[in-house]
């Protein structure tokens, strides 16, 4: 007898896109370790996967499924590009608008912190690539679109606004320069960027539960990341890095507070979105949701 958090990581795990070894759009970005697994070839250790990927999945599925009912002439829908030699399948094309479009569902926790600093980079990768392989296999896309759904609460937040940005040619060379980092570095030297209580290294093929591969090798009895100082035990270095961090942390909170504070200046007396001169993006004043007394500073994409 199966539950249904185990009916959906099975379902999960026979996805033909589960299944596949090879890297893709989505890797941009993403830990550079387990990037590096999947160029090497490396056998995954883990099916786990993730609840919260089982949901973005089967979300990406309705909508496919509704789009190709409703599309257009010249849309596309979970169509396969390939770029710098990955392969991948874009969600949406809008020919009208000549826009990739790309959902992404989230936490209600995580959109406010997307709200508050903007999409993520490799999300911007990810879409800016879909986006050059499609010109590149001659279809016109000019502009990307994120649209952002929370799975809690089901608000939907879309970056930068309705009609999309103009592609950004920078995105996608940033994004070649991170691969071709990867690829030139050796497997042992590449960073984890994540922890391995993370949700991120709970689903990692190479992680998992009991640490997978990836954080073998670890003092025993301690915590796993001593994986890291077994690698590199440096001790004078690890607590320079800390205090440094440390110190980093107290400087960045108190530039936040000041900023904050003296753009309180320019706040409409009901709040609401401000373009400032020189500055490319937009200024969005809202009511704080838990104290209505306290304002809230979003950064939008600017209107130009
Ligand atoms: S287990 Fe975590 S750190 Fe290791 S490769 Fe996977 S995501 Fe990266």
């Amino acid at each position: 007898m199966k539950t249904t958090s185990q009916l959906l990581l099975l379902a999960d795990q026979r996805r033909p896109r589960t299944q596949q070894r090879e890297i893709g759009f989505s890797d941009l970005r993403s830990c550079r370790k387990r990037t590096g697994y999947k160029l090497a070839g490396t056998e995954p250790v883990n099916q786990l996967g993730s609840i919260q990927a089982v949901i973005g999945s089967a979300v990406h599925d309705m909508v496919a499924d509704i789009m190709r009912q409703v599309a257009e002439p010249g849309d596309l829908v979970e169509h396969q590009v390939t770029f710098a030699g990955i392969k991948g399948h874009l969600d949406r094309y809008e020919a009208s608008t000549e826009t990739v479009v790309d959902t992404k569902t989230t936490s209600s926790r995580w959109l406010e912190h997307i709200k508050l600093h903007g999409p993520e980079l490799g999300h911007l990768w990810q879409v800016s690539c879909y986006c050059a392989g499609l010109i590149a296999a001659g279809v016109p896309a000019k502009r990307i679109r994120i649209e952002y759904l929370a799975r809690d609460t089901g608000e939907e937040w879309i970056w930068p606004g309705t009609d999309g940005m103009l592609l950004n040619p920078r995105n996608v060379r940033d994004a070649m320069q991170w691969l071709e980092a990867v690829r030139d570095a050796d497997l042992d030297m590449l960073p984890r960027d994540h922890e391995p209580d993370s949700v991120f290294c709970l689903g990692c093929p190479f992680g998992g539960p009991d640490g997978g591969i990836c954080w073998e090798g670890h003092v025993p009895e301690r915590d796993r990341r001593t994986v890291r100082f077994v690698e590199d035990p440096d001790a004078a270095a690890w607590a320079t890095k800390l205090w440094a961090a440390r110190q980093r942390k107290k400087a960045d909170t108190e530039d936040e507070d000041q900023a904050k504070g003296a753009l309180d200046a320019i706040r409409p007396d009901d709040g609401g979105r401000v373009h400032v001169d020189g500055f490319d993006k937009d200024l969005d004043f809202r009511r704080n949701a838990k104290d209505p007394e306290k304002w809230a500073l979003y950064f939008v994409a600017g209107a130009s």
